[in-house]
């Protein structure tokens, strides 16, 4: 079944996120994360793809036990910039020969040194959504940033670029994470303006740790708003503490999400079940709204 006729249908639909080991010996360690998770009962799953090709392998694997074994429909992250477009054809016969319909269109981060234009590669987003349509009929979703992407100087320009990508066979957009629910609000207005019209999934990432919100500082440039520094302040030296703070900040972010008329979320469920489960907790009532 394909992501897009499950967000169509009328309804909350929350999905999870996994990533798959850096080695194999993790393996299963992640697999058991994600049983515990499908029994969450999701909308989906989706898991993530290394950017530079060291744990590619395994999301397909992951994608398919999620699919096959669990019955829930999944999610293959798939990134073009470090890889050739030869690769990338490969990567895509093979998410099919698993029998993947579903697939998040990534250009993932430019390897250092490599410049472009390179002729073997694939630059941007839109043009591997472009070569996924070649090989078959695919869901396929694509990445958004509500701040801006950090490489855009102009939100204006990061948009236009939007509307590019999904004009080129988008389904349905994720947001990068953010933490102030009027960033979204906003960015939603806009891209409705610029005539972007598919669902799109407000990305909510629980952040449980200090350490896990400098990465994802790093990681996406998103700015958090004093309401949550003044959490991190008070409850950042104690783990359980902070672990309860995030899992009610994130849940806060997504009853009012709900409240607000959006109802599919997607939450960066990193791996950690016992927080999925949480939130799920935290949201028993309010989902069957
Ligand atoms: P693009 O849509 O190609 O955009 C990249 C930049 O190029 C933007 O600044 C955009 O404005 C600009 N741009 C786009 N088109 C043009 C154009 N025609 N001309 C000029 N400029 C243009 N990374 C991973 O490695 N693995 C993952 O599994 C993964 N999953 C992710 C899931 C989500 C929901 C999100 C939000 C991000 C994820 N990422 C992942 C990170 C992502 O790969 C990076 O943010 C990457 O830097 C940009 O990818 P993109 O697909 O958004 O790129």
């Amino acid at each position: 079944m394909k992501i897009i006729d499950k967000l169509n249908q009328k309804g909350i639909h929350i999905s999870f996120e996994v990533f798959p080991p850096k080695t194999d010996a993790g393996f299963d360690k992640v697999l058991s994360a994600t049983d515990e998770i499908a029994k969450l009962n999701p909308s989906y799953i989706s898991v993530t793809y290394g950017a530079g090709g060291g744990t590619s392998k395994n999301t397909a694997k992951i994608a398919s036990h999620i699919k096959d074994d669990l019955g829930v429909m999944s999610l293959a992250h798939l990134t073009c910039a470090s890889s050739t477009k030869e690769e990338v054809g490969e990567v895509i016969e093979n998410l099919k020969a698993h029998g993947i319909e579903n697939i998040l269109a990534l250009r993932g981060d430019i390897p250092e040194g490599m410049t472009f234009p390179d002729g073997d590669r694939f630059h941007y987003a839109y043009e591997l959504v472009q070569e996924i349509k070649k090989h078959g009929d695919f869901c396929i979703g694509a990445a958004c940033y509500p701040e801006g992407h950090v490489e855009q100087e102009h939100k204006e320009d990061d948009i236009r670029y939007l509307k590019q990508k999904v004009d080129s066979g988008v389904d349905f957009l994720t947001t990068q994470m953010f933490f102030d629910n009027d960033i979204h609000y906003n960015f939603l207005y806009r891209i409705r303006e610029a005539g972007i019209t598919v669902p799109v999934l407000p990305g909510i990432m629980p952040i449980t740790s200090a350490a896990q919100m400098k990465r994802s500082q790093e990681l996406s440039g998103t700015v958090f708003p004093r309401r949550f520094l003044a959490i991190l302040d008070r409850f950042g030296s104690s783990p359980e503490a902070m672990k309860q703070a995030g899992i009610a900040y994130a849940t806060d972010q997504i009853i009012d999400l709900l409240a607000n008329g959006v109802n599919n979320i997607h939450i960066y469920s990193m791996n950690k079940p016992e927080i999925a489960i949480a939130i799920m907790n935290n949201l028993s009532e309010i989902t069957k709204c």
